[in-house]
């Protein structure tokens, strides 16, 4: 048997002991998760029984959590990986661009606190003459989800039909949308319970999930920019190291040429992180007046992503079609053509309140995974399949790691529609915060 990826913690592996194999078994989903959870093998057909039962829903949440915590700990072969990709993107219709003028080409984050580079890079690259298909995701655990912060703008509408979705793509050079019942709908499922249950940092399940996507995109180029920190699912670079190369062997086996970066997730990237303010502090990264750590991501991505295109000169690309506005204007032409309202994009929250800081000191770390939970919980409820989003809520990180600050200086400034919220948030990011007394420097963005 080839290599498993499961757990990114090795030390949940050992958790599951019994060891049998059922691997020629008929389907069943009881039988399944056994197999599962003795560290047996699933067959291509067992594959797409559970992802297609469960889509249709024929497999309950309680036995597919079950089934998903096995494969959180026992992971996936290569094979059993490129089943599940399969049955994922089988699950809803692959698109197909004919005769485009352009290469077509995406980016991909695993995910983060303050990770507003698609929002940014989807515009710079259909700009630069790229085609983009871009398909996302909602927040997953403490990360911020794209689709969410686009549909905080209002009437913005993500989940368009495929020939919409296409002919925005056509036209403008790029269109973002979430998973759809006509596009990855086992993902969209499949995404939102593994947000639920906390089966989200497995190297097959985010294989499947980002690659699936991807790949019933038509794309032909990704980037995928790996996060490793204490905000990202990889801690470290190994893990990331690790996920990255799996991923590019799943996209090689379909064609796609995967390029990966891995970068640094110890603290929100940017200054803003919330739903509308990430939106905001895109339109005004795309206007030239992004925050540092941001455009060092953005240069460096796109700097990879259009060497894959063909364009060597990207510094000077990039320059270009942000001073010259038409990277914005693909961003407001996107938003539009969408049914977005630009003129109505206002942050004006009810509520603001302040993070102060408890001591004279350098802010050595910051608990991002906690950070990020807290902006969630600020920003998103979940009240059954329904999401109630509070688009005013989010942060701003006023100081950074390896800042000095004095005994109540303002940190961070915090917002949201509701006192109560804003009031637990307060304390949860409050602990978030670890001075000291001695400097640290604070890690290079680009890990590699
Ligand atoms: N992004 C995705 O689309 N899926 C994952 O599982 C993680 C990040």
């Amino acid at each position: 048997m080839t290599n498993k990826h499961g757990s990114a913690n090795p030390n949940k592996i050992k958790k599951f002991s019994i060891q049998t194999n059922m691997k020629n078994k008929t389907s069943n989903i009881d039988t399944l998760i056994q197999t599962k959870i003795s560290n047996g093998s699933h067959s291509k057909k067992d594959i797409k029984y559970i992802v297609d039962s469960y889509t249709r829903g024929n497999i309950s949440n309680k036995k597919m959590t079950a089934w998903l915590k096995a494969v959180y700990f026992n992971g996936m072969d290569l094979d059993e990986t490129i089943n599940y990709t399969n049955a994922i993107i089988n699950s809803g219709k692959k698109i197909q661009f004919n005769n485009l003028n352009g290469f077509a080409i995406d980016k991909h984050s695993t995910g983060g606190v303050g990770d507003k580079v698609s929002i940014i890079l989807g515009p710079i690259l259909a700009a630069c003459g790229c085609y983009v298909p871009m398909i996302v995701g909602r927040a997953l655990g403490h990360t911020g989800g794209t689709l969410d912060k686009l549909e905080s703008i209002p009437n913005y509408n993500g989940l368009l039909s495929i020939n919409k979705f296409k002919n925005i793509v056509n036209k403008i050079g790029i269109s973002i949308i979430g998973q759809t019942d006509e596009i990855c709908p086992a993902d969209k499922k499949i995404y939102n319970l593994r947000s639920k249950t906390d089966t989200i940092a497995s190297f097959p399940l985010i294989c499947g999930s980002i690659m699936g996507k991807k790949i019933a995109e038509g794309i032909k180029g990704l980037v995928l920019d790996i996060k490793a920190g204490n905000g990202a699912f990889m801690q470290t670079k190994k893990e990331a190291l690790d996920l990255g190369s799996f991923l590019k062997k799943i996209g090689e086996r379909y064609g796609i040429e995967v390029q990966f970066a891995i970068t640094d997730m110890n603290q929100p990237l940017g200054n803003y992180s919330g739903l509308l303010c990430e939106i905001i502090e895109s339109m005004e990264t795309l206007k030239g007046n992004g925050p540092k750590d941001l455009l060092e991501v953005i240069y460096y991505l796109g700097d990879i992503s259009l060497k894959m295109t063909g364009i060597n000169d990207t510094k000077t690309k990039i320059n270009e079609v942000i001073s010259n506005g038409s990277a914005y204007e693909v961003l407001c032409k996107m938003i539009h053509a969408h049914g977005g309202l630009i003129e109505e994009i206002q942050l004006i929250p009810r509520e603001t309140d302040y993070i102060r800081s408890e001591k004279d000191g350098y802010i050595v770390s910051i608990n991002t995974q906690e950070l990020g939970k807290a902006i969630n919980e600020l920003s998103i409820e979940k009240q059954g399949d329904n999401i109630v989003t509070d688009s005013q809520a989010g942060l701003e990180l006023l100081k950074k790691n390896g800042s000095y600050v004095k005994k109540n200086d303002i940190i961070a400034h915090i917002f949201s529609s509701n006192r109560n919220k804003l009031t637990v948030a307060k304390k949860r990011i409050e602990k978030t915060f670890i001075i000291k007394d001695k400097k640290i420097n604070a890690n290079k963005i680009i890990i590699y």
